[in-house]
């Protein structure tokens, strides 16, 4: 076992972005050395490094959704085995706190998010705790399993959990990049109807019908919310979800929905959003949620759905990268180039 490994760096005051030599962290008590197989670029990595969010530390190695393999073992771990393919969780709850103690780990009073708070995974190394990793069944592959802790588990989260989609019930995508390709994936698996999605890219918009949006539209046609309220039966969205984080998307989801709908938001930015009147807002019934992450068992859930055909990921891999190449993903990212589903590092190539 080596002493130091490659990892990007980034500078949360500049931006700036390394790859470099740096320790290979060692695993304290409860906790498990994971070797990175795959990481995929989440648009909330675009954003801290745009500087649009924020994070605690002056340096971080960022990268949030990874998979990999067990490599070494903390002092008192006895659930896992050296060679076991897992996921990662993209956070920690400290356990102790009084949501915690009533057995809500995703409302944690002290979560910590991954490559935010502490180091991530655009590393040929990582660190988790031994009670955040999830085992990837023997048939799901590392690049698609790594999709399951952030880009699949959050949009499944948001669906089942914040909004608690029903069978029969019509809802609004906006943005249909990694999170919203798949949560019309899984609202398609959960029995949503009609599942509209909005996307202002032409080549995006055909592709998410083959993915299970029964219409697609651009947000940016005059005559689109009309259509969404139309297709749902002319009351509007029973729930409507942003991925976007920007406030026209949201405002026009808001806008689409039915007296008494769910508006979920989802996407980050740092923009302001708006709810208009007091008085409209409460004539309207409507609830607003923020959403954030999933919780504990969903990523298992996941897995074996993967697992067993239900739920297919093998159009969401759009490119892997080496480390040394991961500022180009970023920037395929940032300017939308080819509209990637999901670009993944894979800091060990050949492993
Ligand atoms: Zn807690």
């Amino acid at each position: 076992m080596t002493t130091t490994m490659r990892a990007q760096r980034l500078d949360t005051t500049t931006g700036a972005m390394t790859v470099q030599d740096v320790p290979v962290p060692e695993p304290g008590p409860g906790q498990v050395l994971v070797e990175v197989a795959y990481c995929g670029i989440c648009h909330s990595d675009l954003s801290l490094a745009d500087g649009v969010l924020t994070s605690r530390l002056p340096v971080v190695t960022q990268g949030h959704e990874a998979s990999g393999t067990v490599a070494v073992l903390g002092p008192g771990v006895t659930e896992w085995a050296v060679g076991d393919h897992v996921v990662i969780t993209a956070g920690r709850v400290d356990y102790t706190c009084v949501r915690c103690r009533r057995g809500d780990h995703s409302t944690c009073m002290n979560m910590e998010s991954m490559a935010f708070d502490y180091d991530g995974a655009f590393a040929q190394y990582t660190l988790a705790g031994s009670h955040s990793l999830t085992r990837v069944p023997d048939n799901v592959p590392l690049d698609r399993a790594a999709l399951l802790a952030d880009a699949v588990a959050t949009p499944f989260g948001a669906l089942v959990h914040t909004a608690q989609i029903r069978p029969g019930e019509a809802v609004g995508i906006w943005g249909l990049g990694g999170l919203g390709t798949h949560m019309v994936q899984l609202a398609r698996m959960i029995g949503a109807a009609p599942i509209i999605a909005l996307d202002p890219a032409e080549d995006v918009r055909h592709r998410i019908l083959d993915s299970g949006a029964d219409l697609a539209l651009d947000p940016a046609d005059p005559a689109a919310a009309d259509a969404v309220r139309a297709a749902a039966g002319g009351a509007g969205l029973d729930a409507a979800f942003d991925t976007s984080g920007s406030p026209d998307a949201l405002g026009q989801a808001h806008h689409c929905l039915r007296r008494g709908g769910r508006l979920v938001v989802v996407g980050m930015s740092n923009s302001p959003i708006s709810i208009g009147t007091t008085a409209e807002f409460g004539f309207s019934k409507i609830t607003v949620a923020g959403h954030h992450g999933y919780q504990a068992g969903d990523i298992a859930t996941l897995a074996t759905l993967v697992s067993l055909g239900r739920l297919d990921l093998s159009r969401s891999v759009s490119d892997v990268l080496p480390l040394e190449r991961i500022e180009e993903g970023f920037q395929r990212l940032r300017t939308h180039e080819g509209n990637p589903i999901r670009i993944l590092v894979q800091p060990n190539p050949g492993t």
